[in-house]
């Protein structure tokens, strides 16, 4: 994988990129450890866009260093939760899904991971006081499952202008990891022009499966599978967003993946992962969710329905 440059930082383009240079800001880490007004000043922007731009290049060049827990705290003040549109599922995850976090669905096929990211989608565009992000969102859509008569049919029965709501979702299908990895750069432009809180990738693992096969591939699957990882994550805290992944688990066994019920990605999706959601079928048409892992929350789970509607209890 190729060191990152300039460039890669979200908002900087040649013209910026050439503006740093010139101004002796030349790699990622004299940027990430720049003084705003100074970086304003040589190159001539603001200096909102400079502190984005250094905190950009933090992110870019990995330097987390040491933050103390009044600056975690007052971060994670900003925190706020996605309804679920599920009262059950929603208590699970002690009011919705947080932002500034990765949130993985795993399941087997028609396990409903992609009607909840739906769900999701239309939610996040409601206002705040209904549970949403009051947002546009973004959806990675690796499995050409995207349809806009579901938002439709959600949209509805919420009674939202169905038309504003598809207009707030911002769909694209990534064709191959590469492309899917690039879409997250993607996302990131588009998150400067609107406010974007909710990030879907539906499959996060699909084409990693498909890609890197056998026991050889594993190792740089899984380096590359963490990369993206944290890329999402960036996003997740740049954007004060919730970041929604799925995951399949094979329905039978498999030689190479091996236990069914184990999600691909294995430890490298699940630690990086701040919740995950294990979802399968119940009887009479039920759904439900199994809480798995999370760094504040109670093992759990939670039954819901998926109706024509979309979730319900
Ligand atoms: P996964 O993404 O986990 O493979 P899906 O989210 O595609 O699974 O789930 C498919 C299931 O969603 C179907 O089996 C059906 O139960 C439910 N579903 C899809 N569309 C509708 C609908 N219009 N009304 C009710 N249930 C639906
Ligand atoms: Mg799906």
């Amino acid at each position: 994988m190729a060191a990152k440059t300039l460039e890669d930082i979200p908002g900087v383009g040649p013209a910026i990129a050439e503006k740093l240079r010139e101004g002796g800001y030349t790699d990622l880490m004299v940027i990430a450890v720049a003084s705003p007004k100074d970086l304003a000043e040589t190159c001539e922007i603001g200096e909102k866009k400079a502190m984005d731009i250094i905190e950009g290049a933090k992110l870019c060049a990995d330097i987390g260093g040491f933050e103390t827990g009044d600056n975690i705290l007052e971060r994670r003040k900003a925190v706020t939760k996605l309804t679920t549109g599920s009262k059950a599922f929603n208590e699970l995850l002690n009011g919705g899904l947080e932002s500034q976090a990765i949130v993985e669905f795993f399941g087997e096929f028609g396990s409903c991971k992609t009607q909840v990211c739906f769900q999701l989608a239309v939610n996040a565009t409601l206002p705040e006081e209904k549970g949403g992000l009051d947002s546009d969102v973004i959806i990675i859509d690796t499995e050409n499952t995207f349809r806009p008569e579901r938002i439709i049919q959600m949209a509805n029965f919420l009674g939202v202008d169905p038309d504003y709501t598809l207009r707030r979702i911002h769909v694209a299908r990534a064709f191959n990891s590469q492309h899917q990895i690039l879409l997250v750069d993607k996302a990131l432009e588009l998150a400067q022009q609107k406010k974007i809180r909710l990030m879907i990738v539906d499959s996060l693992t699909s084409h990693f499966r498909a890609e890197y096969l056998g026991r050889g591939a594993l190792a740089e699957r899984q380096q590359i599978l963490n990369r993206h990882m944290h890329d999402l994550l960036n996003f997740a805290t740049l954007n004060n967003a919730v970041i929604a992944v799925t995951n399949q688990v094979a329905a039978k066994p498999d030689a190479f993946f091996g236990d069914p019920t184990r999600p691909i990605g294995g430890h490298i999706v699940g630690h990086t992962a701040t919740f995950r959601l294990y979802l399968r079928k119940g009887k009479g048409g039920k759904r439900i969710a199994r809480l798995i892992d999370s760094p504040n929350l109670p093992e759990g789970e939670a039954v819901f329905m998926v109706t024509e509607d979309g979730i319900k209890d």
